[in-house]
């Protein structure tokens, strides 16, 4: 154990000041550990905030994990909630601290100062952002609740950005009976998944009530009203600011710590600053990308969790260093479960690398055992090394697991290919006897091998220009109910008595989520058609993304560019 270090000062008293204060007096009670936390409460459960706003959390102090006291109580720390730390004095190694009830300011020394102090939500400078509301902390979630509460209470709210804490808010809200829109500058909502993907999660918003408007930023907010980019005006009695958060970096950058580009406190890989004396960890603290090496923040409570307690490692003097991040993440949207892990192609794609991407639409267990439900998959390749980049995930239940197989896997440095060797639990009514992961395994072996070649849903548009004929090779009902325009139909099962009918040139094989797609496309090979590709994830994961990206440009084209070629 270091013997230099006597007295921790901790700024910021939630996830990672909280994990790293409890697990520095497990390793040393000797320690003069002292947390320093502005707000009214620590240890309370952000994550638990959206689901007290919709009344699924009814206890309120059921948020509240622990109390200076029982902190004191339990593991001897000095816990001042109500205390803002305003300077940090480097060369005398003390920080200034305003009492909020009394106004005052006293000094603390310390011989380790951990900022924890997270990331405080983003509110950029439109007119009218003052009127918004917000939500980080149990503050935040009150006033929601009262002006909900409020007699005039409001019945139409705009959640102004689809990501997380914006859906989750929706969804909650629209439980309440408001008439919820989300509004996301981005092309879709959760900008961390891929547009396909994301497309299902905006379908449910859609099915479950909620309008989504995309593309467009918030301009201006008045009592009212929310104006729009576009020149929309949408009425909101009440408008929440859910546009992603922003590291609380002030104090850090007034002491003349290095920070990224995007404010986040630089950390080396033991959570030490630009001051050797001083720790960052948790949503202020910049991250290593798992894959690139770069600086990235990634503001969750795994990771804040977790770096809090590595911290107490570093100051106690055990061997430990931070691991690089993959910024595995999960919410829950209206019965749908949104998982994702690693780079998504997007990412992939604008880091240069050449990728192999998969989707698959497997179900969460035996198809033939009650409640079987389907999921999508997405799984990005590196494919010069095969190993795994990311991997994404929507359905019901059993996405969590296998997108936690996945990040699972990619921390251990298991190619793609090995997914399909991983010996998983396996009964009809947990999972399939080759689970889901063990599939996408197998289609990467087989990518990897050459035993089939595919191509993506945002690849048919090029492929009709470029003349390759669709062939829809699902059964002539699920033809006629619907087929990507221009397709023509051979079932699978009649491939073999058809094989005359196949033109000459390239051939893109559709069916309805790729399966019997790689069949089609393993017979025309072998029958003698070498030019044939099998659409990855076939009409499932085409049709929902067309639809989000405006089907009437992508499919309108496509059928003037059969007509113009033939
Ligand atoms: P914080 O939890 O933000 O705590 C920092 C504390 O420092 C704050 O209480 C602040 O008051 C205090 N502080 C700041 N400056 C000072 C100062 N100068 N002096 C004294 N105190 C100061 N993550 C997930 O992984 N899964 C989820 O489901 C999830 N849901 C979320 C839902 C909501 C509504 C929110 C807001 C966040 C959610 N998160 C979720 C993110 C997660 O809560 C954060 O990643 C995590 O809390 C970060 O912990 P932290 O300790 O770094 O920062």
């Amino acid at each position: 154990m270091s013997t230099s270090i006597h007295r921790t000062v901790i700024v910021g008293g939630v996830a990672a000041g909280m994990s790293a204060a409890t697990r520095l007096r497990r390793l040393d009670e000797a320690m003069d550990i002292v947390v320093l936390e502005r707000g009214d409460h620590v240890s309370f459960a952000n994550c638990g905030l959206p689901y007290h706003v919709g009344g699924v959390i009814e206890d309120r102090d059921a948020l509240l994990l622990q109390t200076p006291a029982s902190l004191a109580a339990r593991f001897n720390i000095d816990v001042r909630t109500g205390h803002e730390v305003v300077a940090v004095d480097r060369e005398r190694r003390v920080v200034t601290v305003r009492d909020r009830t009394s106004g005052q300011t006293t000094e603390e020394a310390y011989d380790a100062l951990v900022l924890a102090t997270g990331a405080a939500p983003m509110r950029p400078p439109i007119p009218g952002v003052e009127l918004t509301y917000a939500l980080r902390d149990l503050a935040d979630m009150d006033a929601i609740l009262a002006r909900l509460n409020d007699p005039q209470a409001p019945s139409t709210a705009i959640i102004i950005g689809g990501g997380f804490i914006g859906l989750e808010l929706a969804e909650n809200l629209t439980h309440r009976g408001l008439a919820v829109t989300v509004v996301e500058l981005a092309e879709h909502v959760l900008p961390p998944l891929d547009l396909e993907m994301a497309a299902l999660v905006q379908r449910r918003l859609v099915e479950s009530g909620v309008r989504v408007v995309t593309g467009v930023a918030a301009t201006a907010v008045d009592s009212d009203t929310v104006t729009l980019s576009n020149g929309d005006s949408l009425p909101a009695d009440l408008v929440i600011m859910a546009a992603g958060v922003v590291p609380e970096s002030a104090l850090a950058r007034a002491a003349g710590l290095d920070l990224s580009e995007r404010g986040g406190i630089v950390v080396d890989d033991l959570q030490r600053t630009s001051d050797p004396s001083i720790y960052a960890v948790g949503d202020v603290a910049v991250k290593r990308d798992a894959h690139s090496g770069a600086g990235v923040l990634v503001p969750l409570a795994q990771t804040a969790n977790r770096h809090g307690r590595l911290v107490a490692d570093v100051i106690t003097g055990r061997t430990t260093s931070a691991k690089p991040v993959l910024g595995s993440a999960i919410v829950g949207v209206f019965g749908l479960t949104v998982a994702a892990t690693g780079w998504n192609e997007k990412r992939a794609r604008a880091e240069g690398r050449e990728i192999r991407v998969i989707h698959s639409h497997p179900a969460d267990h035996a198809g033939y055992y009650p409640g079987a439900e389907v999921m999508q998959l997405k799984l990005v390749v590196d494919a010069e090394t095969d190993l795994i980049l990311g991997a994404q995930g929507v359905g019901g239940s059993g996405v969590d697991k296998r997108i936690d197989v996945i990040a699972t896997a990619i921390r251990g440095g298991l190619t793609a290919s090995d997914l399909a060797d991983l010996e998983l639990t396996y009964a009809p009514q947990f999972g399939s006897a080759k689970d889901p992961v063990n599939m996408l395994g197998m289609i990467a072996d087989n990518m990897a091998t050459g035993v089939t070649r595919t191509i993506q849903w945002h690849e048919i548009e090029a492929e009709v220009e470029r003349g390759s004929v669709l062939l829809d090779v699902r059964t002539r009902g699920e033809y006629a109910d619907g087929t990507i325009p221009t397709a023509v139909n051979i079932p699978v099962d009649e491939l073999r008595d058809r094989f005359d009918e196949i033109p000459a040139g390239r051939i893109v094989v559709t069916c309805a989520a790729g399966v019997r797609g790689h069949t089609a496309t393993r017979i025309i090979r072998q029958l003698g058609h070498d030019d044939v590709v099998n659409l990855d994830g076939g009409y499932k994961t085409f049709v929902p993304a067309v639809e989000l990206r405006g089907c009437c440009d992508l499919l309108g084209t496509m059928r003037e560019a059969a007509s113009t070629s033939s």
